[in-house]
């Protein structure tokens, strides 16, 4: 993978509890939550955990990030127990893992996935959120989600207690263009504006810097940080 990473603070919050990882196998997005200092450090510990998965090698990928998942969850819950001011921290882990042909997608909360293929923009993920389980029950429209009063209310983190993530296998194609971001995105742009920016910058990290003017220029009402990457040839990875 050939990826890039950029986070912003945003226009309303004080401080960044996003965090998030861009390497040649995984890619990861943690949006934390908890209030200072805990939804920084939920998001940090998650990715700090999942970033070993960039040298280890080996075994279904699926079951590695899984794994990942389970040890930052556990690491999540010796911090609460350690320090219980910190309890109520918690956050949202978006990774994808890349092993040869392989390719897997771990998910638990909000920040979400898509892939961008042959032009054609799909969310490989669902929100594991309130509003989300009113769609798929048909209360309300996707429309009427975006504009939710209490579109951020997850139903599911990583936060100590015991978690059901979504795992998925892909199979990846040469060209493939994957994007990972925290609400701070999605809140902000339709799926139309992410698909047309994904269009226009071949370059990962430049594409990611114009989703995050994007999300700014519309309000940047909370953090945002994205990861975009593309699968290419092995011999031409820089
Ligand atoms: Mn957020």
């Amino acid at each position: 993978m050939r990826a890039g990473m950029v986070s912003d603070r945003g226009h309303a919050r004080e401080n960044n509890e996003d965090a998030g990882f861009a390497g040649r196998r995984l890619i990861a997005v943690a949006d934390g939550v908890g209030g200072m200092p805990g939804g920084e450090l939920a998001s940090e510990i998650a990715i700090e955990v999942l970033a070993d998965l960039e040298r280890e090698s080996g075994g279904s990928p699926l079951d590695a990030l899984q794994a990942k998942v389970e040890l930052a969850n556990a690491r999540i819950r010796d911090v609460i127990d350690a320090t219980p001011d910190l309890q109520g921290m918690a956050t949202t882990l978006t990774a994808i893992l890349l092993d040869g042909q392989r390719m897997a997608l771990v998910h638990v909360g909000d920040s979400r996935a898509y892939l961008l293929r042959d032009g054609e923009l799909t969310q490989l993920t669902r929100d594991d959120t309130y509003v989300q389980a009113l769609v798929d029950r048909g209360a309300i429209s996707a429309e009427e989600a975006r504009n939710h009063p209490q579109r951020s209310l997850i139903t599911q983190a990583v936060q100590g207690e015991p978690i059901s993530p979504s795992g998925v296998l892909l199979a990846p194609r040469v060209g493939d263009r994957l994007l990972l971001c925290s609400d701070g995105l999605s809140d902000m742009l339709d799926d139309d504006a992410i698909a047309l920016a994904l269009r226009e910058h071949a370059d990962p990290r430049e594409c990611g810097q114009r989703l995050v003017e994007l999300a700014l220029e519309a309000g940047g009402r909370d953090n945002v940080t994205v990861v975009v990457a593309d699968l290419v040839d092995d011999q031409s990875v820089g």
